[in-house]
């Protein structure tokens, strides 16, 4: 399945750990040529690098805070040089930066929340338009911009997560103005929606806590990372998904159902 990924040039943004990370090692065994991002290089980059290759794919690290728009153009740039074009972006970096109630919030929270999980999506799809136009023109199959939501977007977000939850609603929507005018370019834009996953993004939680939640999910778990991958391959296959764009893809377990 998903055979026509094989050779197709996926950029994956915040992808060193969690669901980016499980994305990442799944397009590789379709054989993509796939870019992971973080802001740092992580410490088994070398062996990382052995396996996506022994998985069939061909794979480079490009480092950067995606909090900042010149690292979005600067690792856009970058996968180009390597790998000649882009047919696919995934927009996952993303996270809660911290828990800050209402009463505590100021600029600079505003700022780290929006520029990590709003503007970073927003840029690095800029700085990619252009590769990703030419790579419908050129390929005859559509190109793909995927975005990282959240039932966040839904809910309003747990304690302190209110500006997490409101940036990633803004993620759910904008890609609507994307299908208006940039369908014609080619280009499909999809919202992968995780519910509650069992990744670093939840490190602060315990297990009663965690136990909690999970009988609050009517499968009765946290998804794990390789429960969205995917959705990601899906959204990223012309031949799987080509006739579908401006969607949200729901995956929790059936702990929201919109
Ligand atoms: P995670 O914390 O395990 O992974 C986050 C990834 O983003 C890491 O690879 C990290 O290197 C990268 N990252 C963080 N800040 C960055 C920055 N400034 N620049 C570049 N990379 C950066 O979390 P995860 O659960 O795998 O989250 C992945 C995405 O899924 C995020 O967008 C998150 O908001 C979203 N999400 C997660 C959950 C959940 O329950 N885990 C639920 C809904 C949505």
């Amino acid at each position: 399945m998903f055979s026509d990924l094989k050779g197709r040039r996926v950029l994956v943004t915040g992808s060193t750990q969690g669901i980016g990370w499980a994305a990442v090692q799944a397009f590789a065994r379709c054989g993509a040529q796939v870019g992971f991002n973080g802001r740092s290089a992580p410490a088994d980059l070398g062996q990382r690098l052995q396996a996506l290759q022994a998985d069939g794919g061909q794979a480079m690290f490009l480092p950067g805070d995606l909090s900042r728009t010149e690292d979005c153009q600067r690792i856009v740039q970058a996968f180009v040089e390597r790998f000649g074009g882009i047919d696919v972006l995934v927009n996952n970096a993303g996270g809660l930066v911290a828990r800050v109630p209402l009463a505590e919030i100021d600029d600079g929270f505003f700022d780290a929340v929006h520029h990590l999980n709003a503007r970073s999506a927003l840029m690095t799809t800029r700085f990619a338009l252009p590769h990703l136009k030419a790579s419908a023109q050129a390929s005859g199959q559509t190109a793909s911009v995927i975005l990282v939501g959240s039932v966040a977007a839904y809910t309003g977000g747990g304690p302190g997560a209110g500006l997490y939850g409101a940036a990633k609603a803004w993620l759910h929507n904008i890609q609507k103005n994307w299908v208006g005018f940039h369908t014609a370019d080619g280009i499909r834009f999809n919202t992968v929606s995780p519910g509650t996953f069992d990744t670093a993004f939840h490190a602060d939680k315990s297990a009663e806590v965690k136990a909690a939640i999970s009988r609050g999910i009517p499968m009765g778990r946290f998804g794990q990372p390789e429960d969205a991958a995917p959705a990601f391959l899906f959204f990223a296959s012309h031949a799987a998904s080509g006739y579908i764009t401006g969607q949200v893809l729901d995956i929790n377990g059936g702990q929201y159902m919109p």
